[in-house]
């Protein structure tokens, strides 16, 4: 332990990563404080993956009382309270918040309330809200663990108008219209949270296909399937500009189409949040793209500084910020160097209906494997929905590679996907073969079951509909 400074360690950013390695270390017997400017708990916990799957949640509810008129039930007159719900949202958030803050208090790290700047190598200065001088920290080791900000074209005209996911969370009522531009996680989650909470909802995308980087197939099934679900799907395509008018904002897009919504809601990628940081002065290098630079061991270009989560723009991930968190921890306070491994990481886009996937794509397997790639596909109406007139589909793909007979890589729409694709990704990571995967007796009547019971192999030279 060093006396020299006011810490053993510094966190910048009280995160899902920041916070488990200040608790981690705290544990450990050394001196540590977290710097937090708005809320504990980051972008996950206050406006991320919670918050947004409780408003998934909210929306499904509308797909579930279809299905449960199929069964006889009735639901006349059942409606949905916008204002209602937001209220429930945000004290669950603020007690998932003050959980966050309680721990970090018992394993004995000090909370700053205020925002961070590095000063030098060693030295923070602490800014209260209105930008004013608190005070300064040194610490023999500092770790930036700030996350990513939603970013927006700037120079877009109108763009002003428009909203990030940050809004969403919070709007005052629920609009009618809504354009959502981006095509990836966030765009295609929010279109699903509005259209089933009964919002005409427009996605535009400039590519030819959403989720860009997902297996071909898994992209053409989910474009469907969200269609089928009322979302309007506009693809190849931009704003031009976005117009205030009497009734609503107007979409001018550069295809020539114009679509008056009430709400327009950019998801279009989120940046690491590193302006202001001080990084310069304290030696802390950023990568092309704008990331705080660092190597397997989530070291800076500075000795005594490191960073972890989505300011590193490595796998943008709540979970994978966690075990950066703990491989930070494990190398420099236990002797024990660890690099985490994103190989075979599994992720899920919580649309309607979701998707879940590990390993690699079709695509990508005919890349990096040497020999040839068995793919076996089924899409099958779930059971669910056999008393509804809903022509939905799962669609379920394992990619092999042929020479060494390894799953690596499984991709699922539909409901549940999610859950399944969490012990899916158990056998992929553990390199188990496709034989192994069918010695697995099924679990009867479920859709888990095709997964060990895919016997027909796709015949070879299939090309994906991407
Ligand atoms: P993504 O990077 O996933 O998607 C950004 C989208 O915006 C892409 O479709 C991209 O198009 C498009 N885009 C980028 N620039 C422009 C532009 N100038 N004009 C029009 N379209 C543009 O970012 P998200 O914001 O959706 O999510 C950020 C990250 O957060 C994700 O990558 C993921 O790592 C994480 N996340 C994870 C979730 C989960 O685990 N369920 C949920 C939400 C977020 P193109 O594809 O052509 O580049």
């Amino acid at each position: 332990m060093s006396e020299t400074y006011d810490y053993d360690l510094f966190v910048i950013g009280a995160g899902s990563g920041g916070v488990r390695a200040a608790r981690l270390t705290a544990l450990g017997g050394k001196r540590v404080a977290v710097a937090e400017e708005f809320r504990v708990g980051g972008t996950c916990v206050i406006r991320g993956c919670v918050p947004k799957k409780f408003m998934v949640m909210a929306s499904e509810v509308s797909h579930a009382l279809e299905i449960a008129e199929g069964y006889g039930w009735s639901f006349e007159g059942a409606s949905f309270d916008w204002p209602k719900f937001i209220q429930t949202k945000d004290v669950e958030i603020a007690r998932l918040s003050g959980i966050y803050a309680a721990n970090l208090g018992k394993a004995g790290v000090d909370l700053v309330h205020g925002r961070a700047v590095l000063k030098d190598a060693h030295t923070v200065e602490i800014l209260k809200k209105d930008g004013g001088r608190d005070r300064i920290i040194t610490a023999e080791k500092i770790l930036i663990a700030t996350g990513g900000r939603p970013w927006k074209p700037d120079d877009l005209p109108g763009v002003e108008h428009a909203i990030t996911s940050e809004e969403a969370f919070h709007l005052p009522e629920l609009p009618k219209r809504i354009l959502i531009a981006g095509g990836g996680y966030i765009a295609v989650e929010f279109a699903g949270i509005f259209a089933g909470l009964g919002v005409e909802t427009t996605l535009l995308y400039r590519g030819p296909n959403i989720l860009r980087g997902f297996d071909d197939d898994v992209r053409a099934h989910l474009a469907g399937e969200i269609e089928k679900r009322g979302i309007k799907v506009i693809l190849g395509s931009r704003h031009a500009s976005i117009e205030q008018t009497e009734t609503g904002l107007l979409n001018r897009l550069e295809n020539g189409h114009d679509i008056e919504t009430d709400v327009v809601m950019f998801a279009t990628g989120r940046v690491p949040y590193v302006q202001g940081l001080g990084l310069e002065t304290a030696g802390v290098a950023l990568t092309e793209n704008g990331a705080i630079k660092v190597d397997g061991f989530s070291r800076t270009t500075a000795d005594n500084i490191w960073a972890i989560g989505d300011v590193t723009d490595r796998m943008n991930l709540t979970p994978v910020a966690i075990r950066e968190a703990v491989a930070f921890h494990e190398t420099v306070y236990r002797d024990n160097p660890q690099a985490f491994d994103y190989d075979a990481v599994a992720t899920a886009v919580f649309s309607q209906p979701p998707v879940g996937v590990v390993g690699l794509t079709e695509s990508e397997a005919r890349h990096s494997c040497p020999g040839a790639v068995d793919v076996y596909l089924t899409r099958f109406r779930p059971m669910k929905y056999a008393f509804t007139g809903s022509d939905e589909r799962v669609l379920m793909k394992l990619v092999v590679d042929a020479a060494s007979q390894k799953v690596v890589g499984v991709h699922i729409v539909g409901p549940e996907a999610p859950e399944m694709i969490q012990l899916a990704a158990i056998a992929v990571k553990a390199g188990l073969t496709k034989a192994q995967w069918d010695a697995t007796c099924a679990v009867h009547p479920t859709m888990a079951e095709e997964l060990v019971t895919l016997k027909e192999k796709q015949a070879s030279g299939h090309v994906s509909a991407g």
